[in-house]
């Protein structure tokens, strides 16, 4: 099969899509072998014109005919839907967006639940977690054929995956298309399955898988991993995997968004006379200047030293609430000093108490 194959579907080489849509079906509809029950020749027109279409309805698979020829897509082969599509598979991920082709059946996503530290949150991480997954089956090079066999073309489908069936309606004879029950939309057929993995082309195991979690992440996100879900039957690609996250709390810090707050107790004495604070965020030192007379709830904010953006070079602010805590466990000749600053302030408190609590003892 050396023929053009915009001349196979008598479209020119500036076809539009919807045109070479329009002229595979209706060439589809006239070479059916369905349709034309005498003419042996009609299967093989009819195959030549999935083949085209095939290729030419994929963007991808269009633009490498158009530069390299055929030989660059099939080196040699003359049947598009065996030895091709592993080649296309190779190069542009597997992808098999064609409606005509064999189907492209994904492994399973997969979705597991992680648990991180505050910090490796803010800052991001490098993981390794443990999943059950499918992975590729070496023995038979994840084709599910034990080495050295190959699996033939599915004589129901010839190939293609789908069946295609005329139907008479009122409207005239339509074309409808479904997946071939006998190759389940694979194309193909298995001989002499792996014994390794009954023909799957994969196996079931548990394997360590390196993550990357980004800064930023918060309680409750869920990372999509493109890909790095299960294998796919017989060399299908992956499906994804989701990685729910939790993140665990810290002692002193709280996370409002991209902000962090610590709600710092500072003594009496301090908040009263003033004093400077050595300080450090998660990964900066700082003074806090704090001023005679500070009362609870100032704040002290230190811009783009809160959680960097997810996506951005940004970060939130790292907010410092002060709390001013009063002493509960007062000596008597520390009392005796807060009697005296009061009684000179004029300020009314309670008489001394403990004398009456001794006496009740
Ligand atoms: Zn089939
Ligand atoms: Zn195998």
């Amino acid at each position: 099969m050396s023929k053009d194959l915009y001349q196979i579907l008598k479209v020119n080489s500036t076809a539009s899509p919807s045109e070479i849509k329009r002229a595979y079906r209706a060439l589809a509809r006239e070479h059916h072998p369905d349709a034309n029950p005498d003419n042996p020749e009609a299967d093989e027109r009819f195959k030549e014109i999935a083949s085209a279409y095939e290729i030419l309805s994929d963007p991808e698979r269009r633009a490498r005919y158009d530069q390299y020829g055929e030989t660059g897509i099939s080196s040699g082969h003359s049947d598009p839907f065996g030895d091709f599509s592993d080649i296309f598979s190779s190069f542009f991920g597997g992808q098999n967006s064609s409606p005509s082709g064999p189907r492209v059946e994904y492994g399973e996503d997969l979705e597991v639940d992680l648990e991180i530290g505050f910090e490796e949150a803010v800052f991001g991480t490098e993981r390794e977690i443990n999943i059950r997954t499918a992975v590729s089956c070496e023995p038979c090079g994840s084709t599910g054929a034990t080495a050295g066999t190959t699996a033939i073309e599915c004589a129901r489908c010839n190939g293609l995956g789908q069946i295609q069936e005329m139907r008479r309606s009122i409207l005239g004879q339509m074309l409808t298309q479904t997946i071939c029950p006998e190759c389940k939309g694979s194309g193909s057929r298995i001989l002499d399955p792996c014994k390794d993995c009954n023909g799957e082309g994969r196996k079931v195991t548990e394997i360590l898988l390196p993550i990357e979690i980004q800064q930023g992440v918060d309680q409750g996100n869920t990372l999509r991993l493109s890909g790095r879900g299960a294998t796919g039957k017989r060399g299908a690609p992956a499906g994804d995997l989701y990685v729910h996250l939790r993140v665990s709390s810290h002692s002193v810090l709280e996370r409002r968004g991209y902000d962090l707050i610590h709600r710092l107790h500072i003594p009496m004495s301090q908040a009263v006379l003033g004093a400077d604070l050595d300080y450090e965020t998660l990964d900066s030192k700082e003074v806090l200047a704090m001023q005679p007379g500070t009362q609870s709830g100032h704040i002290f904010k230190f811009r783009g030293k809160g959680v960097p953006h997810l996506n951005t070079r940004n970060r939130g602010d790292y907010i410092v609430e002060v709390v001013v805590d009063i002493p509960t466990d007062l000596t008597t000749d520390q009392e005796e000093i807060l009697r005296k600053y009061a009684s000179e302030r004029e300020e009314e408190v309670s008489p001394k108490r403990k004398r009456v609590r001794s006496r009740r003892r």
